[in-house]
Formats: C-alpha cells, sequence, structure tokens
C-alpha cells in the first residue's frame, strides 16, 4: 500500500467515472499503434507509417467531440474549442512520438489526459471565458531526424528553415522529403509568431521521468525548471587494420580513447552531480575481425545549472584529447544542439499551484503540490521563451522512461485528469 499525501484536485477518482471512463477508451486505442511485436516498445518516429496512424487518431478525436481540427504550417496537430482568433487562449497537449523502442506514455499521456480533461470538463458543465485547444506537437522525441522537439522549434523561431532543411535520417531522408511523404507541404515550414501570439498559456502534463512522486508519495507534481541539456558528437578517428596480423604497438584504434572517454563522463557526472551518457555509437568498418577507423560516440549531457554542465563537458573534452592523443587518433568533437536552462513561467507555476491546492481539506493555499525539477526536454521548454508555459507530471513509480517498461498506475493517470481538468477550468473558465 502506498502511503500517500491528501492529492490536488477538488473530485477523487470515484467521483469522475467519466473522465476515468473516456481517459481509458482512449489509451486502449492507441495502446497498439506504433507498437513493436519482439521489443514491446514503440517506434512511433516522426512522419512515419505509425506517427500517421497516430495523427489519425488525434484528427478523430477532435472530431469526435467537436473540435475544430487543423494542422499548422509546421506539422503540428490542433483542436481547438472556441475562436482562436479570440486570443488568450488556454493551450494543452504534448507529443505522440516516440523514442526507439519507447514506452507508452511519454507524450501519449498528456494528449489522452488533454481529450479526457475536456470530456471531465464538459461533465462538469464548465463554459468558457477563452478559447481552448489541445496540441501534437510534431517530433518531439527526434528519434529519426536527430534534433529534440523540430515541431516547436521551427513554430517558435529556435530552428531556421534553413536548418530544418539539412535534417537528414539514417536512411539519407531529409525532413522536407519526410514530411511530403507523410502528404504534408514541406514549403510551409517556418516560424509561426501569429499562431504563438493568440496563446496566452501552454500546460504540458507529462509522465515523471525520474522517481521523486514517488518518493514523496503524490500522484501529481508541477514543474520548476529543466535542466540545461545537449548533444555532442565525438568523432575518434585511428586506422582500419586486420585485427589478427597487426601489432598491438603498430595500431591506431580509435575504440580506446572511445573507451576511455565514456568513463570520463561516467566520472565527470558523478563529481558534479549531473548525468552524462553515450548512448549511441557507430563504427567504421563495423567488422569483427577489423581495428576500426572511425568510432564515432554521441554524448549527451544535463545537469542542474549552466556552470556545472560546462564543467563535466569539458572535463569529458579534456579526457577525450588526452586520450586520443595518447594512442595516436584524431579527433573531432561538435555540439550538435544545445538548450539553456528553462524556468517556467512563474506565475503560470503559482497559478497552478494555488488551483491545485484549492478547496482541499488543507484549505486554498494549505497543500503544498511537489515542485520539480527535471533533466528532461520538452516541448513547453522550447515554447518558454516566447509564451508563459508550465507542466504537470504524473507519478512513475519506477522512473524508469524511454523504455518499454514505463509506466503509471491508472488511478495516477486519472488523477492527472482531474489535475488538469481543474487547472483547464481555473485558467479558462467563464462565469457559470
Ligand atoms: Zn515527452
Amino acid at each position: 500500500m502506498r502511503n500517500d499525501r491528501p492529492q490536488p484536485g477538488r473530485r477523487d477518482a470515484s467521483q469522475s467515472a467519466s473522465a476515468g471512463a473516456s481517459f481509458h477508451e482512449m489509451w486502449r486505442e492507441l495502446l497498439p499503434l506504433g507498437r513493436h511485436p519482439d521489443s514491446g516498445g514503440y517506434r512511433r518516429y516522426a512522419w512515419t507509417a505509425a506517427d500517421t496512424e497516430c495523427r489519425a487518431w488525434f484528427k478523430q478525436q477532435a472530431e469526435a467531440r467537436g473540435l475544430a481540427y487543423e494542422v499548422d504550417r509546421n506539422g503540428n496537430q490542433w483542436a481547438w474549442l472556441g475562436d482562436p482568433a479570440e486570443g488568450n487562449a488556454v493551450v494543452t497537449g504534448s507529443h505522440l512520438d516516440s523514442v526507439p523502442d519507447g514506452g507508452a506514455f511519454d507524450g501519449p499521456l498528456g494528449v489522452v489526459s488533454s481529450f479526457a480533461a475536456l470530456d471531465e470538463l464538459r461533465a462538469r458543465g464548465v463554459t468558457f471565458a477563452r478559447p481552448l485547444a489541445i496540441v501534437n506537437f510534431g517530433d518531439e522525441e527526434g528519434a529519426r531526424f536527430g534534433l529534440a522537439c523540430v515541431g516547436s522549434r521551427l513554430t517558435g523561431g529556435r530552428l531556421t528553415v534553413e536548418q530544418a532543411h539539412l535534417l537528414t535520417d539514417g536512411d539519407g531522408v531529409t525532413l522536407p522529403r519526410a514530411m511530403e511523404a507523410a502528404g504534408y507541404d514541406p514549403d510551409a515550414i517556418g516560424p509561426d509568431p501569429e499562431r504563438l501570439a493568440r496563446i496566452g498559456a501552454f500546460v504540458e502534463l507529462h509522465v515523471e521521468q525520474g522517481r521523486a512522486l514517488d518518493l514523496s508519495g503524490d500522484r501529481v507534481g508541477i514543474a520548476s525548471a529543466i535542466w540545461p541539456h545537449g548533444r555532442w558528437r565525438f568523432d575518434f578517428r585511428g586506422e582500419a587494420n586486420h585485427a589478427g596480423t597487426t601489432r598491438l604497438v603498430d595500431r591506431r584504434d580509435p575504440m580506446l580513447p572511445y573507451a576511455e572517454t565514456v568513463l570520463a563522463a561516467r566520472r565527470e557526472a558523478r563529481l558534479a552531480g549531473a548525468v552524462a551518457t553515450f548512448g549511441k555509437i557507430a563504427v567504421e568498418p563495423n567488422g569483427v575481425n577489423a581495428i576500426p577507423s572511425l568510432v564515432r560516440g554521441w554524448l549527451d549531457s544535463r545537469a542542474a545549472d549552466q556552470e556545472a554542465l560546462d564543467t563535466v563537458v569539458a572535463g569529458i573534452e579534456e579526457a577525450a584529447r588526452a586520450h586520443a592523443r595518447e594512442h595516436g587518433v584524431d579527433l573531432d568533437i561538435v555540439r550538435e544542439s544545445f538548450t539553456p536552462v528553462v524556468e517556467f513561467d512563474h506565475a503560470l507555476r503559482d497559478e497552478l499551484a494555488r488551483i491545485l491546492g484549492k478547496g482541499t481539506d488543507l484549505g486554498d493555499t494549505g497543500l503544498k503540490v511537489p515542485v520539480l525539477g527535471t533533466g528532461a526536454g520538452h516541448d513547453a521548454g522550447i515554447l518558454s521563451g516566447r509564451i508563459p508555459t508550465a507542466m504537470l507530471f504524473v507519478r512513475n513509480p519506477t522512473g524508469v522512461s524511454h523504455s518499454p517498461a514505463e509506466f503509471a498506475e491508472e488511478d495516477d493517470c486519472v488523477a492527472g485528469v482531474l489535475a488538469l481538468a481543474d487547472v483547464l477550468e481555473g485558467l479558462a473558465a467563464g462565469d457559470r
């Protein structure tokens, strides 16, 4: 049995059967789409057949609720209640794409909860003084083209059209060609300031990618900040040769400094209380009996603040250069992407805390809804420099994410829906 603290929200799950029922029905429909039969994980990569199925599901949900459906110039999907031209809209949503063999919750939990929260508000008879929208941002995970949050970056002007045209997947297909193949017009992509100007607040609900809520005994939390994070490519170039006939002393084997660099990354991250991961590697010629000519490794590193991150990455680079020299190997390091620390809008965050604390036994301000930082990037973070954004996290009992083992309890998911419904009602409801 969990020892749960009093939970945010005015209604508990038993009082809101409608939210639970609509959540579960949508969840069941979405669950098989893009799931790989062998791994049980999801392969919902941007602009692939699996992504197209998920997008069709989104459109169907919008239309079933009589919402005005549209796709913006960057392929993000929107479902509107009320007239977007009125401005000051309250927007919620997340993404439906996945990392390779990702879990069911990262992204889809936010989109499904958004529709379920709207159903809950309609069941409550809430009318809205502000336009409301649900969004599915395209290509959030960056699994196919190597850059995360492409849909929101383009919309927010954080990725230029020229840069977007250069994005290429592992098969040599560029982003524009991939969008075109999926039936979208790649010539339209670009910044969308008019759209952002209509949004007064964006709230993204997401499964927690860590165990803070599990440890505190809370179902739902509010985000404070996203750690600064980036991706660096390390190219170690040596000399290919025969694995059987080349004496050890004659080798220029790039695998050795690469291996030392992986260990250095672990050490530097531990010392700084940060994280650093080499999770992807490419080897040439990639033969069992050949000394490699090239080892290319990608570093992902994140820390609570910029200074700590700079220290970690500088330490790893220094170790990589020293070990490359030692083994007669050339090294190039390229920073492929970087996102500075994101502090979510304080006023909106406090408003969420106020709404979720209201009407509980602890009184209007008595409930302390936990406020957490996170090492994971999100569309809400990308857009935070342009519009007020906030995030809600739903408890993840193991903290596992980006894996088929990613999980949230059904009751916690419904608690998330109700918390999101309370937030949307608090932000957007008109007089009743
Ligand atoms: Zn996500």
